[in-house]
């Protein structure tokens, strides 16, 4: 399967989301702030281009790396997914969604100018950035269950670099799999951080069988408001 380049129509963030990612933990709010977190969400959102690249790679095989380091390998791909937890996320897939996502340097440069101008507006687009970019992850998931869905498949959910043991140092190979910098503009630090900050990378199984985490119902799924397979009335759950 080729590699798919989209943008994602990200128009609102869950308020409860963005709170959550401040450190809110049920205080009350002021009305000045409550006002204030409704306006910096919607700058951060009008500043946001949400835009993804996808590829599913076949399984090529399991064989562990030195020192018996559980890994998954991929067809085509020099990309090797290392570690107890993506071994175990992937046990029984038969192929895998690579991902990445990002809101785009727009929203970078904003976090920057804030920070430097107005410390309350920096944390709370800080917050907005993180949940827009969860968003366009929602986004680009959905498009890697559609395309299981296209062949009969189910998936679980998404698993980014940097979750269990699997270790940051795949961001690399990851990125350059989907010719990330080129087509989304994300570059990465030596200490492996990502620019623009608001990216995400993540790896989705593709399964023959339905997994405990497969999407099972459509009025909770993340990835309705961008889900193709749900307007033709035979949902990815539903064979
Ligand atoms: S909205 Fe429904 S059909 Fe679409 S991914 Fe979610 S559960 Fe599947």
């Amino acid at each position: 399967m080729a590699l798919t380049v989209e943008k994602y129509e990200v128009v609102s963030v869950d308020r409860a989301e963005v709170l959550r990612y401040m450190g809110y933990a049920g205080q009350r709010l002021t009305d000045e702030l409550d006002a204030r977190i409704d306006e910096v969400v919607a700058r951060c959102l009008a500043v946001a281009r949400p835009a993804g690249a996808w590829e599913v790679f076949e399984v090529a095989g399991r064989e562990p790396m030195g020192e018996g380091v559980p890994s998954v390998q991929l067809a085509g791909a020099s990309l090797r997914l290392e570690g107890e937890s993506i071994q175990k996320h992937l046990a029984g897939a038969v192929a895998v969604g690579v991902m990445a996502v990002t809101v785009g340097m727009g929203v970078e440069r904003e976090l920057r100018r804030l920070s430097l101008s107005d410390p309350v507006a920096q944390v709370i687009f800080d917050a907005a950035g993180t949940t827009a970019v969860e968003r366009a992850a929602d986004a680009c998931e959905a498009s890697i269950v559609a395309a299981a869905h296209d062949r009969g498949l189910y998936t679980n959910f998404r698993f980014s670099p940097g979750y269990g043991d699997m270790p940051l140092s795949a961001q690399p190979v990851l990125l350059a799999t989907l010719d990330a910098q080129r087509k989304l503009g994300i570059t990465l630090s030596k200490s492996l951080l990502m620019t623009p900050t608001k990216s995400v990378t993540a790896v989705v199984g593709l399964f023959g069988e339905p997994q405990p985490s497969s999407h099972a119902s459509c009025s909770d799924c993340l990835c309705r408001d961008f889900c193709r397979i749900l307007r033709t009335g035979s949902p990815c759950w539903k064979r």
